[in-house]
């Protein structure tokens, strides 16, 4: 059976301290600047529940979204926008500022060596190698 690597997230552990922001702005920069707006991971923060949601850039679509819904988590609703890893017409994230080219996680390279996993002390992110069968679309 055919494997590949990808990110596995634990939101129960992310703190939200952003650091696997700046360490894929700095892989991804050609100034190596840290510009959190280059970063194919975002962390979205719910400071009313002190819970932090990474998010990693997955495919570009221009279709504008027509499925638009809530989503429910621990009984809390959250835009299903906020929580979506899409880069498309209707949300600036994972969109290169200058350029506007869709933003997607590369895993850092091939073979994968992904940076925000190097710099999660806190164990939220881990590279993990599925099976294609099991794996979710990327
Ligand atoms: S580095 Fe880890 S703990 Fe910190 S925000 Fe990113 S995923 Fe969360
Ligand atoms: S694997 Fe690399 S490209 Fe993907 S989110 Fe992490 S640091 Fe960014």
């Amino acid at each position: 059976m055919a494997t590949r690597k990808e990110i596995r997230v634990d939101i129960g552990k992310c703190t939200g301290c952003r650091h696997c922001e700046t360490a894929c702005s700095l892989k991804h920069s050609e100034e190596g600047m840290v510009n959190p707006k280059l970063s194919r991971i975002r962390v979205f923060t719910d400071f009313e529940r002190e819970m932090a949601h990474p998010i990693i850039s997955g495919p570009y679509t221009d279709a504008k979204c027509t499925s638009r819904y809530n989503i429910i988590m621990d009984g809390k609703e959250y835009e299903s926008c906020l929580l979506c890893r899409a880069s498309c017409p209707t949300r600036p994230f994972f969109t290169e500022p200058d350029t506007e080219i869709p933003l997607k996680c590369d895993l850092c390279g091939e073979p994968p060596d992904p940076n925000c996993v190097k710099v999660c002390v806190h164990g939220a992110l881990q590279l993990v190698e599925v099976e294609e069968d099991d794996a979710e679309s990327a």
